[in-house]
């Protein structure tokens, strides 16, 4: 039996009818026995004595008993998308330039779910540098939808949305920096959890683009994304971007409400942008059934508008490609990047960089080349500044409607998971598919998937939910509230 709930692994590690080992391998059986390619590496090794000495420390100390208040994630076990490294750990952020990097240090955010009790069991599979929205541009094979297989797990984190969702993993991160968790989330129908632009340490995070990046939880219910949540979140001094703000009892947050749900007092808007034609009507229907019970639950509807959304792709395509050029500079064959042989015989420097930088594949060569020509000198003020002036208008409109309104429900996406090769050939077609993910992005909200509904052919379903900065304690309420709606 695979438990669903932290909750429930405790209790069995509690009255001794499971321990951390049997619990890791029952997870590497299922793993081995898996055709999803939702990995890229394992760390059995490291895992199984992760694993081992927790069963020894649950034998020995504390009474036989989980020490839930020092170690709340005591004996869980993980996946790590591939972009955060860990010491020691192959980590390839899902590109051949990196197939060989063995980072000499771990993420704060790895580090501190390892301090809680976490068992990694390895690194997960995603789009190159996690661009991407379907898993078909990783280096190392597309990973298949967790119960359709002809069917993308959405992306970029699609090895953690098929890996939580196929009971690979217990629970996983992900990175967004447009959608990337929370797409792959509603798809694969799990949660998926966006904290606020700060929330969580960035330090060992494989940087893509660094005003948009940042880690989160995927997991089963909202619970547990929540306690997930608080376990990464804080302030690092590794990272000057992580935000001082306290960080609360989500995990009670969640608790409390599905103990009492009331969503008496909580102001839902719903911004009309959003419902543009071409979503899916099952989708659109769904969202409007769980609009309908939060009123039934006592929640005020609120219209909104959000009215710069339109220029919210086109503007993140420009900030994101930009940042992505710099930020990928590094991975030059001498900082980072393997050299492979062609390169050790090129005969000037722009030969051996242009060997090097062969090994990057087609989605990011063109962000490279979009992202360098936007911030060339002539071009910045018209592009990058141009975009970044946009963006703030767009964090203005949510200002304004979250004086309205507490938290904006959405779909996450206009559609469900789709055919693998279906969108791939066109980018723009691609890029779309983030057209409700991106705003929260761009304004450094906090925002989570929660699935609501399946559709004809079974395919899942998922709300966006967005809150104000630093209001995770709303977001994590209201989602409890989505999520009670549906049982
Ligand atoms: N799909 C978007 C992109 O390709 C978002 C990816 C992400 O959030 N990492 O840029």
């Amino acid at each position: 039996m695979i438990p669903s709930t932290v909750r429930e692994i405790h209790d069995a590690y509690d009255s001794g009818k499971l321990t951390p080992v049997e619990l890791t391998k029952q997870y590497f059986g299922r793993i081995d026995a898996s055709k999803h390619n939702a990995f890229i590496t394992l760390c059995k090794d490291r895992a199984l004595a992760q694993a081992e000495a927790m069963t020894a420390e649950l034998k020995n100390k504390h009474g036989g008993k989980v020490p839930r208040r020092e170690k709340s994630l005591f004996g869980i076990p993980m996946g790590i998308k591939d972009v955060q490294v860990i010491d020691g750990v192959r980590t390839t952020a899902g590109s051949k330039m990196l197939d060989n990097y063995i980072p000499p240090y771990t993420a704060t955010s790895v580090q501190k779910l390892e301090n809680a009790g976490v068992i990694t069991m390895g690194k997960l599979n995603m789009d190159e540098f996690a661009m991407g929205s379907s898993n078909e541009n990783s280096a190392y094979g597309p990973v298949l939808h967790p119960t359709h297989p002809d069917r993308v797990p959405g992306g970029s984190s699609g090895g953690s949305g098929t890996a939580v969702a196929a009971d690979l993993v217990f629970a996983a991160t992900g990175t967004d920096t447009g959608g990337s968790i929370r797409l792959p989330a509603s798809f694969c129908g799990i949660v998926g959890m966006k904290p606020t632009y700060g929330r969580i340490s960035r330090y060992g995070l494989i940087a893509f683009a660094s005003s948009l990046d940042q880690i989160g939880p995927m997991a089963k219910t909202v619970e547990d994304a929540a306690l997930i949540c608080q376990v990464m979140a804080g302030v690092d001094e590794l990272d000057e971007t992580s935000a001082e703000a306290p960080v609360e009892d989500w995990q009670k947050v969640v608790r409390d409400t599905a103990a009492a749900p009331s969503a008496e007092g909580l102001r839902v808007g719903v911004p009309k942008e959003y419902f543009i034609d071409g979503i899916e009507p099952e989708v659109k229907n769904a969202i409007e059934a769980s609009i309908n019970k939060l009123k039934a639950q006592g929640a005020a509807i609120v219209p909104i508008s959000l009215p710069h959304t339109k220029y919210a792709v086109s503007t993140y395509y420009v900030i994101a490609v930009s940042e992505a050029s710099s930020n990928l500079s590094r991975m030059d064959g001498v900082r980072f990047g393997v050299r492979p042989p062609a390169a050790l015989e090129a005969k000037t420097p722009a030969d051996f960089y242009k060997k090097v930088r062969a090994n990057f594949g087609l989605e990011v060569k063109r962000r490279i080349i979009l992202g360098t020509f936007a911030l060339s000198s002539g071009y910045y003020d018209a592009y990058y500044r141009r975009a970044a002036q946009v963006r703030r208008l767009m964090r203005e409109d949510f200002e304004k409607a979250f004086q309205q309104c507490d938290v904006i429900v959405s779909p996450v996406a206009p559609m469900t998971a789709f055919k693998l090769g279906e969108r791939s050939k066109n980018p723009l077609q691609m890029y779309l598919v983030d057209i409700f993910t991106i705003p929260a992005s761009m304004a450094g909200l906090p925002a989570m998937s929660v699935p609501i509904a399946k559709d004809a052919g079974g395919l899942s379903i998922g709300m966006h939910l967005i809150a104000s900065r630093f209001k995770e304690s709303t977001l994590f309420k209201a989602a409890a509230l989505v999520e009670g709606g549906v049982k």
